[in-house]
């Protein structure tokens, strides 16, 4: 059986005092060896996030990285610097950084590699939106975002990996998907996973679910057959959390 992760993603949010305040909150409510706990903080909380979380269950995230190795990129981070701060996952494509910083399926998968070579585990995000939906063309979209990002990625690779699926409409809206409908785009991108590769890469993909997730809804959602867990925006940044971790 796939071992849930639940990850926060803090976004901007979280000045390093406030951050390092947070995990000390946070840190005794999110206990569970059951599950992979990941906090996903911005780049200037990283360094003293993980010196909070050290001794923990918590594995911290960024939230973003840059493809080249290092050079002449004005505000961008590598994936040097970020190994060297003690991270071990990244968010890739988030919703946000496509729709307000332009970032193609093409930028994520080079990101993807990327990740890959530092042994960094890539968060990898995918998610329609309303209008897509409305459509009823949010799984050929979730199929053309996943299969990109994960060109040249091999199934060794791939096992190891995370995809958040996050449809855009429920990111910050309050308004969730139901669990079958998130069941139902978890389950159809495992199947993508599977014809890329195989059924043995596909049953160890781990693939969560995004968009206010809360207190009240993550034990259904996480029930799930294909739901191996939550990236969590809003409620990661609160006591909630807690909750949403211990979900069972
Ligand atoms: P919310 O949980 O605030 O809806 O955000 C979801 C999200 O975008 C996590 O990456």
């Amino acid at each position: 059986a796939r071992k849930k992760i639940i990850a926060g993603n803090w976004k901007m949010n979280m000045t390093p005092s406030e951050a390092v305040k947070l995990v000390e909150t946070l840190k005794p409510l999110v206990q569970n060896d059951e599950v992979d706990v990941v906090f996903g903080v911005p780049a200037i909380d990283i360094v003293p996030v993980v010196e909070a979380c050290k001794g923990t269950n918590i594995a911290v995230a960024a939230e973003n990285m840059y493809f080249e190795e290092k050079g002449a990129y004005t505000g961008e981070i590598a994936p040097a610097m970020l190994v060297d701060a003690g991270v071990k996952y990244v968010i890739l494509g988030h919703s946000e950084r496509r729709d307000y910083f332009g970032e193609t399926s093409e930028d994520v998968n080079k990101k993807v590699l990327k990740a890959f070579e530092h042994g960094i585990t890539p968060i990898m995000c995918c998610g329609e939106s309303l209008e897509q939906r409305e459509q009823g063309i949010t799984m050929d979209w979730i199929r053309q975002q996943v299969k990109v990002g994960l060109q040249n990625v091999t199934a060794d690779q791939a096992k190891t990996m995370v995809i958040a699926y996050e449809p855009i409409w429920a990111i910050g809206t309050g308004k969730t998907a139901t669990s079958d409908q998130a069941q139902e785009i978890c389950k159809g991108i495992r199947e993508c996973v599977a014809e890329i590769y195989d059924t043995d890469t596909a049953e160890a993909i781990r693939i969560q679910y995004g968009g206010s997730v809360n207190a009240g809804n993550a034990a259904e959602l996480f029930a799930m057959g294909d739901i191996d867990g939550g990236l969590v925006g809003g409620a990661s940044l609160k006591p909630d959390f807690g909750k949403i971790v211990n979900y069972k």
